[in-house]
């Protein structure tokens, strides 16, 4: 059986790049940037003051009484005056220092009448001055493409004075929920039946991943509606994520109708626990994930191999999940074979398997904050060994 690390270099491999779109600023956050953000002029743009105090030229201070006329005034948004050597001029925080002038003296260093002003202090070319393109020169790469944008990044482009950013276009993420068994949560069903939750939890992880989602609930085991349920995902998403019926049960047949319906299977099985089942194939450019259907088989498989996808998808630059270390606070003993993915909780330094590891359990993903990754070479992990984790956090 391929391992995990083979299976996600096959989920990555070859990803094709989403189209570009311009959009405004306002919108920016949380997309993929897909072409860097250059300087298109420096930041700042002009010298300013960054005191509230008195612009000098130090030349007309090498005589320590020194008494200057105040000649005029900068403020934030006043525009670049020119200083006049043995004058001074007002100057505020933001204030563009005028040329001639080559640093500030603060207020609290000055003697002033509101006419004239006496220097306390002896100041150093460039005083209190920030310098045109300190921050960023004319020209330099202020983000580079591949980055999710945050709102610090955003702000920055806004410095830039940009108001459109180009940025990849979200993958349409098609999640489409089979099982006879399946209601909408809330609904009424017949005796046996259960409510659909796959569902919701993945789009919501896809959206978080950048997609754009939506979910087809609950098509029935029978093979028409599958067929059918699978064909109109197929048309609609960039990413196909099915979700149950692909183990070998009787009643497992979206492998076969996926196959059916032109998708090349890659892989079918991964040596993982939970997940073994996963399943994953390709048409063109289209990409079918199919995660069996146990809450958390489903989660823990998106967020190991749908999360980079959806991520590669827009030309992400880093798109595995980070991965931290921490103490084991107690044993896990496990049949080798299959790398394992438990459900636990880390604090701090340390992390401690939750009590239900089952599949099936919709507690799992909902009541750790973190997977504690198990090599699938080890049968035995003491209490305070190092282990891998992913923290939830890195999904979001
Ligand atoms: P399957 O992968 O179809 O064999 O399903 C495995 C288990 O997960 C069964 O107990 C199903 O009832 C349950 N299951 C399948 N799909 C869902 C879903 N969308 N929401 C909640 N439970 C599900
Ligand atoms: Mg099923």
């Amino acid at each position: 059986m391929l391992d995990f690390d083979a299976a996600l270099a096959l989920v990555l491999d070859d990803v094709p790049r989403a189209a570009r779109e311009r959009v405004a600023l306002t919108r920016a956050a949380g997309r993929v940037l897909a072409e860097s953000v250059m300087a298109k002029r420096p930041l700042p743009e002009f010298d300013y003051s960054a005191m509230d105090g008195y612009a000098v030229s130090c030349s007309d201070l090498a005589d320590p009484d020194a008494v200057l006329p105040i000649v005029g005034t900068s403020a934030a948004g006043s525009a670049p005056a020119r200083l006049e050597p043995g004058t001074t001029l007002r100057i505020f925080t933001g204030g563009p220092v005028p040329s001639g002038a080559d640093a500030v003296v603060m207020q609290e260093n000055v003697d002033s009448d509101g006419q004239r002003a006496r220097f306390l202090e002896h100041p150093t070319p460039g005083q209190h001055v920030r310098k045109r393109g300190e921050d960023l020169e004319l020209g330099q790469e202020a983000l580079r493409r591949g980055i999710r944008l945050n709102a610090f990044q955003v702000g920055l482009c806004a410095s830039l004075d940009t108001a459109e950013l180009v940025v990849a276009k979200q993958p349409s993420v098609s999640v489409l929920c089979t099982g006879d068994e399946l209601r909408l949560p809330g609904s009424a069903g017949p005796p046996g039946s259960i409510p659909e939750s796959n569902g919701i939890a993945l789009a919501l992880m896809a959206r978080a991943a950048g997609g754009r989602p939506h979910t087809t609930v609950s098509t029935g085991d029978e093979v028409d509606a599958t067929r059918a349920a699978v064909q109109n995902a197929l048309e609609l998403g960039d990413v196909v994520v099915t979700v149950g019926g692909v183990s070998v049960g009787d009643r497992d047949i979206v492998k076969s109708t996926l196959e059916s319906l032109g998708v090349t299977t890659v892989f079918h099985k991964v040596a993982i626990k939970p997940g073994k089942p996963l399943y994953f194939g390709k048409l063109g450019k289209k990409r079918v994930l199919g995660l069996p259907g146990n809450p958390s088989s489903a989660q823990v498989t998106f967020a190991l191999f749908g999360l980079p996808l959806i991520r590669a998808l827009q030309g992400m630059r880093e798109v595995l999940p980070r991965r931290t270390h921490a103490q084991l606070t107690q044993a896990i003993h496990q049949k080798p074979g299959r790398r394992t993915f438990q459900r636990g909780m880390l604090n701090g330094d340390e992390v401690t398997p939750l009590d239900n590891q089952a599949s099936g359990a919709s507690t799992g993903m909902a009541w750790g904050n973190a997977l504690i990754v198990v090599s699938e070479h080890t049968s035995l992990c003491e209490a305070g060994a190092r282990v891998e984790v992913i923290p939830f956090e890195a999904l979001w």
